[in-house]
């Protein structure tokens, strides 16, 4: 049976993972939602990869969701002379802004005026920080940086290339985010990630983009990875379906410290106001070559989960490393023991800070607090829209949430939202009838016992606001 999570599993896609096999296995283990990282491979690559998904939610009867992460006004290196190169603590490294062939003494970067923005003395970063370069000249009539290695690191083809305190005079979105956002909402994706969000404009530009263009349903996740990104929190999660917290850029562009302060920040403010919210990054960086994570590494996707997070996110692990199922595995592993743990109180608490003074919201509330005190098992959720079941999923009832939806997108539009196992289901206009078919449902699949108490909640009849909460003595 495919695992049910209530902590939502994200895993990147990459030359570890692209076979259809290594797909199945990965879903089969408990992947939630596939992400196409934007940064690398061609579109033809994706949508391989996106058609394979297609053809294994049919083999499986799933519900897979897509997330596109684009690659937002970021600089990055181009490639290495055979894909890989080692920098060595203390040589002298030159980067150019016309594409050369990178290698131990000099690379190229996608972003022609960098050699304008940085000043000797500054720091250029590299690879997630693991390449720390001090810039000792600037040559503007070659356009060219030179600097000397901090440190000694092998740096492979195109990575993220960051300038601390730096304010990039780049466009939001670049023609190639325009292309890859066209390929999204043509190829009917789910999520869109959107990289280096600093402004709730930039989320806006996208949501018309998409909105112009028939891509209405597509949630936008923005990505805070940089420090005007996380003092414009507020107004981003306001506009924002979501917030991925992007601990590589961003424990790079703010004090590495600051990094987990932020975390819990964001992973409040987004349950508050209803909001997903996505860590992500380095969770478990050590599996890419190991068997087995770091304790420090296990503490991380624990205290993430305990923070109230409703997704873990898997980079590297899943898409370049040596052991994608495992780090699944190891996920989920460490997020049904987290489970237990969590402080569901406190963050029902958090949930009702911030609840709408209507019915749905109120009754969501209710069925939270009868999950809590024991009352129930199960929650049934029919949906048409699936609001329900957002509402339901920001009170983090420890069950699950069975959210009953009338299509294969909207259980897909669902699949980052904690707690919720949304299917595809026949939603009988007839109350009563609708009832007894999902109690039948939940007996026949033994979601419930003889002594089971499940909650059916929702707008009845189906597809009026939520109106309505059932409590249902199963045997
Ligand atoms: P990236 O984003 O993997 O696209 O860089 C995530 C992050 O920066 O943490
Ligand atoms: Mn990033």
């Amino acid at each position: 049976m495919i695992p049910f999570n209530q902590t939502k599993i994200v895993c990147t896609l990459g030359p570890a993972t692209e076979s259809y096999e290594m797909m199945k296995r990965l879903v089969l283990a408990g992947m939630d939602v596939i992400r196409l990282n934007f940064s690398h491979s061609t579109h033809e690559e994706h949508k391989e990869r996106l058609d394979m998904l297609k053809q294994l939610n049919e083999e499986l009867n799933t519900n897979v969701a897509s997330l596109v992460d684009t690659k937002g006004p970021e600089i990055r290196t181009h490639k290495f002379e055979g894909g890989q190169a080692l920098i060595e603590f203390g040589s002298k490294v030159t980067i150019y802004m016309q594409e050369i062939l990178g290698d131990s003494s000099k690379f190229s970067v996608n972003y022609p005026n960098l050699y304008k923005d940085v000043t000797v003395g500054g720091t250029i970063v590299v690879d997630d920080g693991y390449l720390s370069l001090k810039v000792v000249d600037i040559d503007y009539d070659d356009q060219i940086i030179v600097t000397e290695s901090f440190n000694t690191h092998t740096i492979r083809d195109r990575r993220g290339i960051n300038v601390p305190g730096m304010t990039l005079n780049l466009e939001y979105l670049s023609d190639k985010d325009i292309s890859d956002i066209e390929w999204a909402y043509t190829n009917d994706v789910d999520f869109i990630a959107a990289s280096f969000v600093r402004r709730k404009e930039d989320v806006q530009a996208i949501r018309k983009l998409l909105d112009d263009n028939g891509g209405h349903r597509i949630q936008i996740i923005a990505k805070i990875e940089n420090q005007e990104g996380v003092n414009n929190l507020d107004e981003i999660t306001d506009i924002a379906d979501g917030v991925m917290i992007a601990r590589g850029d961003l424990g790079v562009e703010v004090p590495p410290a600051e990094v987990p302060v932020i975390q819990k920040n964001i992973i409040a403010m987004c349950h508050r106001k209803n909001k997903i919210s996505i860590t992500a990054t380095q969770m478990l960086e050590s599996m890419q070559v190991h068997p087995k994570p770091t304790r420090a590494e296990v503490s991380d996707v624990a205290n993430a989960i305990l923070d109230g997070t409703d997704a873990i996110m898997l980079s590297g692990e899943s898409a370049i490393g040596k052991y994608p199922i495992e780090s699944v595995e190891v996920m989920q592993h460490i997020a049904k023991r987290m489970e237990k743990e969590i402080d569901r109180r406190a963050l029902i608490e958090r949930a009702s800070s911030n609840v709408k003074n209507d019915i749905a919201s109120n009754i969501a509330l209710s069925v939270g607090h009868s999950v809590f005190q024991g009352q129930a098992n199960l929650v049934i959720a029919p949906t048409m829209s699936g609001n329900t079941a957002r509402l339901l999923s920001k009170f983090r009832p420890n069950t699950m949430v069975l959210a009953l939806v009338p299509s294969a997108e909207k259980a897909r539009e669902l699949a980052l939202n904690s707690c919720i196992n949304a299917i595809v289901f026949d939603l009988p206009t007839d109350t009563e009838v609708l009832v007894q078919m999902s109690l039948n449902y939940v007996k026949e699949k033994g979601f419930v016992t003889n002594k089971s108490r499940v909650i059916i909640t929702g707008g009845f009849p189906i597809g009026t606001p939520t109106n309505s909460l059932r409590i249902i003595d199963i045997g």
